[in-house]
C-alpha cells in the first residue's frame, strides 16, 4: 500500500513550523488514540501513521531528507525507526503529552502527571483491586475512592535508590549497556551470546552508596487513596486498567498498572438481566382484574406504574429507559415489572363474606379449561 504524504497525514502545510507540526500531531494522536478507540484497527493504524510522520517531520535532518527524496529517502537509514509498537510510540513521544502518559489524561489518572523514566530501573508490578458496586451505582456510573497500599518512589532518594538522590554510576561490568556479550566459535561459525548483565540486573547503572531509607530499592510502601471513575453499565468481571497507577518500579523504573475488577453486589429486590432490571411486583386480585395505578421502586426513586385491567398473574410490564445506562453506548435498559397475584393467607370475617358472595357471580368461579390468558370467561358454560 502506498504511504500517505507525511504532511497530509498530520494535516499541515509543507512550510509548517516545528511547533505547528507538534500541535498537529498531538491533535491527531489524541483523536486516534487506542484507548479512545478500543479494538479499532483502523484507528490504531492512523495513530501509528501519525506517529511515524511526526517522528520524521519533527527531526530537522530526517525532514530535509524526506522533503528531498520522499518516502524512499527514509528507507534503510540507520536512525529510521518504523513506528510499529504502540508502547514504543508512547515511550518515545511521551513528552509531547505533557510529561505524563497520554492514558492518564483520558482516564483522570495520575493527576499530578507522574513522570515516567522508562530508560532506567526495573518496572513495577501491577496491582489488582476488586471494587464492589451496587446496582444503583452501576446504573448511573459512580466515582469510588479506593484506599490501598502500594510501592511509591522513596522520598529520601527521589526513587533513585542512591543516598541523597545522587546520580547512579555506570556499571563497570557492562559499561552501562546492561548487556554482556560473549562470543563462541564452532564449526558452524561464530555465535554471539547476549545476556543481561548480572552485576546491574540489566539496568546498566549501579548504586554506589545505597539510600539508607529504602536500602537502594528506590521505593517505599505508602498508603494512598485513588479515585476511580466507574462508567455506567459495567458488569460483573469487567475491569479497567489505570496505566502507571500500580507499584513504582525499582530505582526509577516505570510504574506498574492498577487493574480494577468490578463486582456486582446482589440487590435486595432487583435482578439484573443485561441492561434491563426485573422486579417482582405483588398485586391484589381486584387490582389485576379492574386495573390500578401502583407505585414501584426503580433504580432512582419511585415511579407510578399503570396495571391494565385484566392483567394475568405473570404478565410482564416494561418501563422504558428505567434500567441501566448502556456501557459505551447511548440509551438505557428497561425496568421489567413482573406481576404476581397476592393470595391473602388470613381473611377477616367481612372479607370472607364478600368473597363468598363474589364466587356466586358469573366470572368468579374456578372453571375447568380456564387458561391464564383467557381467564374465566372463555370456557364458561
Ligand atoms: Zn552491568
Ligand atoms: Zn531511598
Amino acid at each position: 500500500m502506498a504511504k500517505r504524504d507525511y504532511y497530509e497525514t498530520l494535516g499541515v502545510e509543507k512550510t509548517a513550523t516545528k511547533d505547528e507540526i507538534r500541535k498537529a500531531y498531538r491533535k491527531v494522536a489524541m483523536k486516534y488514540h487506542p484507548d479512545r478507540n478500543p479494538d479499532d484497527k483502523s484507528a490504531e493504524e492512523k495513530f501509528k501513521e501519525a506517529s511515524e510522520a511526526y517522528e520524521v517531520l519533527s527531526d530537522a535532518d530526517k525532514r530535509a531528507r524526506y522533503d528531498r527524496f520522499g518516502h524512499q529517502g527514509m528507507r534503510g537509514g540507520a536512525d529510521y525507526h518504523e513506528a510499529s509498537d504502540i508502547h514504543d510510540i508512547f515511550s518515545r513521544f511521551g513528552d509531547i503529552f505533557g510529561g505524563s502518559s497520554i492514558f492518564d489524561d483520558f482516564f483522570g489518572g495520575a493527576a499530578g502527571g507522574r513522570r515516567r523514566r522508562r530508560q532506567q530501573g526495573t518496572p513495577g508490578s501491577d496491582i489488582r483491586v476488586t471494587l464492589k458496586l451496587t446496582l444503583e451505582e452501576i446504573a448511573t456510573g459512580v466515582t469510588k475512592k479506593i484506599k490501598l497500599k502500594r510501592l511509591e518512589a522513596c522520598d529520601d532518594c527521589n526513587g533513585t535508590g542512591a543516598e541523597g538522590g545522587g546520580a547512579l554510576k555506570d556499571c563497570q561490568v557492562c559499561g552501562g549497556t546492561g548487556e554482556v556479550r560473549s562470543v563462541s566459535r564452532s564449526v558452524f561459525g561464530q555465535f554471539v551470546n547476549i545476556q543481561p548483565c548480572s552485576n546491574c540486573g540489566g539496568e546498566g547503572k549501579v548504586v554506589e552508596e545505597p539510600c539508607k531509607t529504602c536500602k537502594g530499592d528506590g521505593r517505599a510502601e505508602k498508603e494512598t487513596i485513588k479515585a476511580v471513575d466507574v462508567p455506567a453499565g459495567v458488569a460483573e468481571g469487567n475491569y479497567m486498567t489505570l496505566q502507571g497507577e500500580g507499584n513504582a518500579g525499582k530505582r526509577g523504573g516505570p510504574n506498574g498498572d492498577m487493574i480494577v475488577v468490578f463486582r456486582e453486589i446482589e440487590h435486595e429486590f432487583f435482578v439484573r438481566e443485561g441492561d434491563d432490571v426485573v422486579y417482582d411486583l405483588f398485586v391484589a386480585f381486584p387490582d389485576l382484574a379492574t386495573g390500578a395505578s401502583v407505585e414501584v421502586p426503580t433504580l432512582n426513586g419511585k415511579a407510578t406504574l399503570k396495571v391494565p385491567s385484566g392483567s394475568p398473574s405473570g404478565k410482564l410490564l416494561r418501563m422504558r429507559d428505567k434500567g441501566i445506562k448502556r456501557l459505551n453506548r447511548s440509551g438505557f435498559g428497561d425496568l421489567i415489572v413482573r406481576l404476581n397475584v397476592i393470595v391473602p393467607q388470613k381473611l377477616t370475617k367481612r372479607e370472607k363474606e364478600l368473597l363468598r358472595e363474589l364466587k356466586t357471580q358469573p366470572n368468579m368461579s374456578t372453571t375447568v379449561g380456564a387458561t391464564k390468558d383467557g381467564f374465566f370467561s372463555k370456557f364458561k358454560s
